[in-house]
């Protein structure tokens, strides 16, 4: 087979297909739009602003999360968009939602994911109000740093090989990233608090790892960098939900085998991938810790693991921040 690279550049297309396509448009050009413009009187619509935006760090690792802070007066949350951006790439606007505080005021917030194969450099994170625009966003800077991110050589018998063909990758892509869409549970955050590690194992692959894959004779057949998190477990241990949410997908991917997707509220979902045995339907609401489904090695897999994927917007971001920055909690 032709060798395949399937880590694209962080290119305007790669942003446009992965998130764009996903979430976003819809945000800044569809029907959301103009619903939250219309729910606004016109005078809350003059005289509603954002004051400012910041992300709550000024540095960020490629493959990690931003959240970011805005200050508004006189407007809501769906009338709020945010982006995050380089020079490089034009980014498509996100939703902002509203969280309470403990003194009994709100927090306008933000996700966004930092892809690990972002250019790195100073990116601006800026927020408007409807109808979006630059001149009228208020915005800061992030730096995006080096991931660190390890290399790794994996050998998949003969009989995997089909699946490291450009077509099984990108299908699956396209399907994971529809389901996502769909955003059953809507614009609010479901979780509270930290997120909780799936099974306890030792990690095996970190998030993003550059990856070359090899046929048995030790030819470099395919490359890619690994989305998300693989956790050793034995076959048949219990994969447990990270936080409340709603499954958006439980089934059979070609490459993540049997798979189960969580839907987190505010855009936000995890993958878990490889198992054995599905213990949950689409639809259904499942609370922290509730069992998913059961370690396996189905899909393109060399044997019993969990591969665990946190993504925010369609976007990879590393699982393991999400159990622990607290920030993430959105407490
Ligand atoms: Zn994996």
């Amino acid at each position: 087979m032709t060798a395949w690279r399937l880590r694209s550049r962080f290119s305007r297309r790669s942003v446009a297909s992965l998130v764009g396509a996903a979430v976003l448009a819809p945000l800044a050009s569809g029907r959301l739009a103009a619903s939250a413009a219309a729910s606004l009187a016109p005078a809350e619509r003059r005289s509603g602003q954002v004051l400012s935006v910041a992300a709550t760090s000024g540095v960020v690792r490629q493959g990690r999360t931003v959240l970011a802070e805005i200050e508004a007066e006189g407007i809501s949350a769906e009338a709020i968009g945010l982006r995050l951006g380089s020079a490089e790439h034009e980014p498509a606007w996100l939703p902002v939602f509203c969280v309470a505080r403990a003194d009994g005021g709100t927090r306008l917030l933000a996700l966004a994911g930092v892809p690990v194969d972002a250019p790195l450099g100073v990116w601006r994170v800026s927020a408007s109000a409807l109808p979006f625009s630059e001149a009228a966003a208020g915005g800061g800077v992030v730096e995006v740093i080096d991931g660190g991110l390890a290399l790794q050589r994996v050998v998949f018998a003969q009989e995997l090989m089909s699946l490291l063909e450009p077509e099984v990758g990108e299908e699956e892509r396209l399907t994971m990233l529809t389901v996502m869409a769909a955003g059953i549970t809507g614009p609010q955050p479901r979780w509270h608090g930290a997120f909780r590690q799936p099974v306890v194992g030792r990690i095996v692959t970190s998030h993003g790892a550059r990856r070359d894959y090899l046929n048995p004779a030790g030819q470099v057949v395919a490359q890619s960098q690994h989305g998300g998190v693989d956790l050793a477990a034995p076959l048949g241990v219990p994969i447990a939900a990270a936080a409340t949410g709603v499954v958006a997908f439980a089934g059979r991917w070609s490459i993540r085998g049997n798979v189960v997707v969580v839907d987190h509220g505010a855009d936000v979902h995890t993958v878990h991938a490889h198992a054995s045995e599905l213990l949950v339907a689409a639809g259904q609401e499942v609370g922290q810790g509730q069992a998913l489904a059961r370690v396996g090695t189905t899909g393109l897999s060399t044997g019993p693991h969990l591969h665990w994927e946190v993504r925010v917007h369609g976007i990879a971001v590393d699982p393991l921040e999400w159990t622990q920055r607290e920030e993430l909690g959105l407490l």
